[in-house]
């Protein structure tokens, strides 16, 4: 195994059932979110949320590393003037939302867009109401919508997806509709370049299906655990040594999982070498 001695750690994370836990709280993240930036390691959020709930959190956090949001449909940060930059890399919204409506005849089940949910059932399956439900709903790159309950459905959406050159990811709550090419692990590839960093090392945290090109794209993967463990699509990695657990759930897990690492993102240093 390589030793990464002067190479440059980021650490790209996913946000819903990773950093933060079903209420969408992070708190216990907080002070390791510091740390690291006191350290100056960048810490990039990668995830299903659009731009303007990611934008939310930096407000929140005092993040203002670049970030990667609908599954890896667009990339978004700041040029040196405060300026705001962004890059889409899949199609729209308005070319994917129709193609839901085309997948549910295929599949000959009614597949409920997120942006179609009455405020009682956003509460219900998401607990979003108000102008947080409206900034998920406005999509940019991405169409999420309610998953079949059941496994064959899924793969079977899956399947016929690809067939029109279109994806389907499995996130923590909800299925995504994006383009073909469109994953976390495209979209830190191409940031990378855009951010003239391709010999960064990264330490990928993630908790979905949805994460496992993000988590295959890491130098160290970490998968977190929700309260009834880690995603049984994750297990593989976490068995083959691919990944490692953290050793609790959510910003808990991840504050202890990326503190093991400071060490190491300090000194360059791959603590496991
Ligand atoms: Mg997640």
């Amino acid at each position: 195994m390589t030793t990464k001695l002067g190479r440059q750690w980021w650490v790209v994370t996913d946000l819903d059932g990773t950093l933060m836990d079903h209420r969408y709280d992070w708190a216990p993240a907080l002070e390791t979110i510091r740390l690291l930036q006191c350290r100056g390691i960048p810490v990039i959020p990668c995830t299903s949320k659009t731009a303007e709930e990611v934008c939310r959190f930096r407000e929140q956090s005092g993040l203002r590393d670049p970030f990667i949001v609908e599954n890896g449909g667009a990339i978004h940060g700041e040029n040196a003037d405060g300026s705001p930059w962004q890059q889409t890399l899949g199609p729209s919204w308005q070319e994917l939302r129709p193609q839901l409506t085309v997948l549910a005849r295929d599949l000959g089940q009614p597949l409920q867009a997120l942006d179609d949910l009455s405020d009682q059932e956003a509460d219900r399956l998401l607990g979003l109401s108000g102008e947080a439900l409206q900034q998920a709903q406005r999509r940019a790159c991405s169409v999420p919508f309610v998953s079949p309950p059941d496994g064959e459905s899924r793969r079977r959406l899956q399947q016929l997806a690809q067939a029109r050159q279109l994806a389907v990811v499995q996130g923590n709550r909800l299925g995504h509709l994006l383009g073909a090419d469109v994953s976390k692990g495209r979209a830190l590839a191409v940031l990378k370049q855009r951010q003239g960093a391709s010999d960064v090392a990264v330490l990928a945290l993630g908790d979905s299906p949805n994460d496992l090109p993000l988590l295959h794209a890491g130098d160290r993967s970490i998968v977190v655990p929700g309260a009834k463990g880690p995603h049984p699509a994750l297990q593989d990695g976490l068995d083959n040594g691919q990944f490692q657990l953290a050793p609790a759930p959510h910003a808990l897990g991840w504050a202890a999982a990326v503190q093991r690492w400071i060490p190491g993102l300090l000194d360059g240093v791959d603590p496991l070498d």
